[in-house]
C-alpha cells in the first residue's frame, strides 16, 4: 500500500518553505530529495565509522570495507549483474561514460563507426566526440520525430558491419522519452557492436535487469534515485570491462609498483583508483534499499498517474505546447507560446515551486523543436496532485504577468 502521507514524512526538505510558500520539488530530473534513511545512513557513516577502506587492519576501516562492500552487493543485485566486480563505483553518469569513451579511444581505428541517439545527454555526447577525434571513428546520429522518439528504420540504415559502438540512453532527461533499448540492443549485437546505455534518467523510474537486457554498460548516478550526488555505476560486463584500459592511474588500482612496470589490479579496483566515496556508495546502497522498499511496481503506477494529470491539466492552458508525446516517464516539458521559459520559470520560483528551464544540457533536441529550451517539470512518486494544482494555477498566473 502506497500511503502518499507517510511517504512525505521521510523527505524533511518537503516541509521547507521557499519564499514565504511551501516548497513544490518538480525538479527531479535535475536530482531527486534525500530521504532519512539516507541522510541517517550518511550521519551513521561519519559519526561512527569514518575510516579509509581496502588498506587499514583496524576496525574502523574493516567495518567501513564491510559496508562499502555490502553496498555493491545491494547495487549489483539491484541491476541484476552477474558479479559485483561487474559494478564499477564511480562519481557519477558522466565519470562512467567517460571510462568507457576514454577506453575505447585505444581500441577503435579509423573508419570505425560509432552511433548515437540525437536524444543524448552532452554527457553522453561529448566524450564520445572526442573519441573520435582521437582515432578517427565516424559518429553517426539516430535521428528524432515530432513525437520526441527515435527513428528506428534510420538506425537500421546506419548499422553496419562498421559499427563498433552504439550509445543511447535509457529515457532522456529533456522529454522523457523511453527508448526501446531491447531492439537496440539486439540490433546492434547482430553487427557485433557493443552498446552502452546511459540510466541515469531510468533508474529513478524503471529497474532495469542488465542480464536479461543482455547490455554491455549501463551507467546511471545515485542523485537521481534518492542518493547522494558524486557517486553511481559503471556496470560493464566482465570481458569488456577486463578489455578496456584503467582510466586513472593512482593507489589502490594496481598489484605491483616498480618504476619499469605496473600491473593492475582485478576489477572492480582497475577502475577505482584513490580513495573512493565511501560514504557516498554506502548511501548509494541505502537509497536502492529505500527504492526497493517501496517497489518499483508502484513507483512508477503512482508517477503514471501524476503524469497523466498533470498534462491533461496543463494542456488546457490556452499557448501552452508539451514538446515529447512518446511512451515516457513522468517529465513535462512545456512553453508558452511568445514567452521565454526562464521568465516562467522564475515566476514559478517566486511561487515556491522549482522547475527547470534551459535546453536541459541536450541541444540538439531544442535545435530540433527550434527553441530555446523548455520549463521541465519532473515528478516523482513523493508529488502530489495538490502539488500539480498550484503548478497549472502558477502558470496561468505566470503567463498572464508575462503576456
Ligand atoms: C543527469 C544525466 C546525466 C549526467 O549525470 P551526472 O550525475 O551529472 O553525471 C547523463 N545522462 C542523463 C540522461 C542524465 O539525465
Amino acid at each position: 500500500m502506497f500511503d502518499i502521507d507517510t511517504i512525505r514524512e521521510d523527505f524533511p526538505i518537503l516541509k521547507r518553505k521557499v519564499h514565504g510558500k511551501p516548497l513544490i520539488y518538480f525538479d527531479n530530473g535535475a536530482t531527486s530529495q534525500t530521504p532519512t534513511q539516507v541522510i541517517d545512513t550518511i550521519v551513521d557513516y561519519y559519526t561512527n565509522y569514518n575510516a579509509n577502506i581496502h588498506r587499514g587492519v583496524h576496525t574502523l576501516s574493516q567495518e567501513a570495507t564491510d559496508k562499502y562492500e555490502e553496498a555493491r552487493i545491494k547495487i549489483q543485485k539491484h541491476f541484476n549483474a552477474k558479479h559485483s566486480y561487474e559494478i564499477i563505483l564511480t562519481a557519477g553518469t558522466t565519470e562512467s561514460v567517460n571510462i568507457v569513451a576514454s577506453g575505447f579511444s585505444s581500441i577503435l581505428k579509423e573508419g570505425d563507426e560509432v552511433i548515437v541517439s540525437a536524444l543524448e545527454h552532452h554527457s553522453n555526447i561529448v566524450p564520445w566526440q572526442m573519441m573520435c577525434e582521437k582515432t578517427g571513428a565516424v559518429l553517426k546520429v539516430i535521428p528524432m520525430d515530432d513525437q520526441g522518439a527515435l527513428q528506428m528504420d534510420v538506425f537500421d540504415q546506419l548499422l553496419s558491419n562498421k559499427t563498433k559502438l552504439v550509445f543511447c540512453n535509457h529515457v532522456s532527461n529533456a522529454l522523457g522519452t523511453i527508448n526501446p533499448i531491447e531492439t537496440i540492443i539486439h540490433k546492434a549485437h547482430k553487427f557485433g557492436a557493443y552498446v552502452l546505455i546511459d540510466g541515469a534518467q531510468a533508474c529513478p523510474h524503471i529497474k532495469p535487469d542488465v542480464q536479461e537486457l543482455d547490455v554491455d554498460f549501463y551507467v546511471a548516478s545515485a542523485h537521481k534515485m534518492c542518493g547522494p550526488t558524486g557517486v553511481g555505476i559503471l556496470y560493464g560486463k566482465q570481458e569488456l570491462l577486463e578489455l578496456l584500459p584503467p582510466y586513472q592511474g593512482g593507489g589502490e588500482m594496481i598489484e605491483t609498483v616498480t618504476f619499469e612496470k605496473t600491473t593492475y589490479a582485478g576489477l572492480p579496483h582497475k577502475f577505482e583508483a584513490g580513495t573512493p566515496n565511501i560514504c557516498g556508495g554506502i548511501a548509494f546502497g541505502a537509497a536502492v534499499d529505500y527504492m526497493n522498499a517501496i517497489g518499483f511496481n508502484v513507483i512508477q503506477q503512482r508517477e503514471n498517474e501524476l503524469l497523466a494529470y498533470a498534462t491533461e491539466a496543463l494542456a488546457q492552458i490556452e499557448g501552452l505546447k508539451i514538446y515529447g508525446t512518446a511512451h515516457k516517464t513522468s517529465v513535462i516539458s512545456f512553453n508558452i507560446e511568445g514567452i521565454h521559459p526562464y521568465d516562467i520559470g522564475s515566476i514559478l520560483d517566486k511561487l515556491g515551486i522549482a522547475v527547470r528551464t534551459g535546453h536541459h544540457c541536450a541541444q540538439p533536441i531544442m535545435d530540433y523543436f527550434k527553441i530555446p529550451g523548455t520549463v521541465r517539470a519532473s515528478l516523482s512518486f513523493y508529488n502530489t496532485t495538490e502539488e500539480i494544482d498550484t503548478l497549472v494555477a502558477a502558470v496561468k498566473k505566470a503567463k498572464m504577468m508575462l503576456s
